[in-house]
């Protein structure tokens, strides 16, 4: 039997939503090579977890222990050897996540199997897999074939890549498997949460967000998108380059490296739409973007787009809302 597996991340007791992303592309490419799909789960008391996912593959397969409570990557990665030695999925795919990249190129080595990263297509080919990985800063598509080399590959995977799609429910059981960790060798342990500090207000809770660029060109003019936020009941959020300035809190920022948001309504100033960014709004309902250069990559996942000077069309709309709303 083949075998696809994906590795459950989970934080707090939550899955996170790059576990479901991996479900819906791990089932497609199953059912492309006729073979299963099983989720890696590893934890401490995530049996409920384990049961949200239990229908979604043909197994999870749970492996508890007290020293996998919290994540560590070297537990991760002893697990997930073993797992892999044993099983011998011929994919294994993990999410490009914060978690995903600290552990899964340890993993391959140690396994000595390819990897590939940050991949935002994947498609099963003859004997192996191709994929579709993204090179100078998002500007072009690689396509990327592994060697018909080994029987075993691994990916990680983009975060908002591939879509969540239900599907009707697979046979799944949940199959424990004794953890192989002993306190022996392990050189890391959990220390705590920091949290990241947030805004005033909680981004990702927000139904509308006017998000701001390195396109407003200094501190000064945010005021002058903050009040059209303001005028629109929407929250302010940003790209990375405001918050590397200090012009907003780290709390605002969109993207791989900030937050996922997915509000009703989007409205991009000044932001050119680098894949950074992208991956953390494109799920938004409505997206609107404001950007001078007609060219700008935020067009292509925007629904309305304004191709203007946004220190003259901002104010505009600003007061022509004030107006209607009299
Ligand atoms: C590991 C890594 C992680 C990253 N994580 C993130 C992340 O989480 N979030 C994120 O946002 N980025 C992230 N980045 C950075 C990302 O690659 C981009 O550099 C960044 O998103 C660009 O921000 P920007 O669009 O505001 O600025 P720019 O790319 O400089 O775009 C500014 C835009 O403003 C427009 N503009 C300029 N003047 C005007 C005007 N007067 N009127 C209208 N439009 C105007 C320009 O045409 C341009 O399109 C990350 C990068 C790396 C390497």
């Amino acid at each position: 039997m083949k075998e696809i597996m994906i590795v459950a991340e989970h934080r707090r007791g939550e899955l996170r939503d790059v576990t479901w992303e991996l479900i819906s592309k791990g089932r497609q490419l199953s059912e492309a090579i006729q073979g299963e799909l099983s989720v890696a789960l590893l934890g401490k008391g995530v049996t409920s977890l384990a049961e949200a996912l239990k229908f979604k593959a043909n197994r999870v397969l749970l492996i508890e222990d007290d020293r996998l409570e919290y994540y560590n990557s070297e537990t991760y990665e002893r697990v997930l050897t073993q797992l892999i030695t044993e099983r011998k999925p011929v994919l294994t795919m993990i999410g490009h996540t914060a978690t995903g990249m600290d552990f899964a190129p340890g993993l391959a080595a140690h396994l000595k199997l390819p990897l590939a990263t940050d991949c935002i297509g994947i498609d099963a080919k003859e004997d192996t897999f191709s994929v579709i990985r993204q090179i100078y800063g998002g500007k072009i598509n690689a396509a990327v074939s592994f060697l018909k080399k080994g029987p075993s590959y691994m990916v990680t995977v983009r975060a908002g890549a591939f879509p969540f799609v239900e599907k009707e429910p697979l046979p799944g059981e949940v199959i424990s498997i004794p953890s192989p960790l002993t306190d022996e060798g392990l050189a890391r342990r959990f220390l705590q949460y920091v949290e990241a500090a947030t805004g005033e207000v909680d981004i990702t809770q927000a139904d509308i967000l006017v998000a701001v660029g390195r396109g407003i060109k200094d501190a000064d003019s945010i005021p002058m998108v903050k009040e059209l936020a303001d005028t629109i009941g929407g929250v302010l959020a940003c790209s990375r380059p405001v918050v590397d300035k200090k012009w907003l809190p780290k709390g605002c920022q969109v993207g791989t490296s900030g937050k996922t948001v997915k509000p009703k309504v989007y409205i991009a100033i000044g932001i050119s739409g680098a894949f950074q960014h992208v991956a953390g709004m494109k799920g938004s309902g409505t997206i609107i973007a404001i950007n001078k250069d007609p060219k700008a990559p935020i067009f292509s996942v925007a629904q309305y787009g304004i191709v203007a000077d946004l220190f003259k069309i901002v104010p505009v709309i600003k007061d022509k809302i004030k107006e209607l709303k009299k």
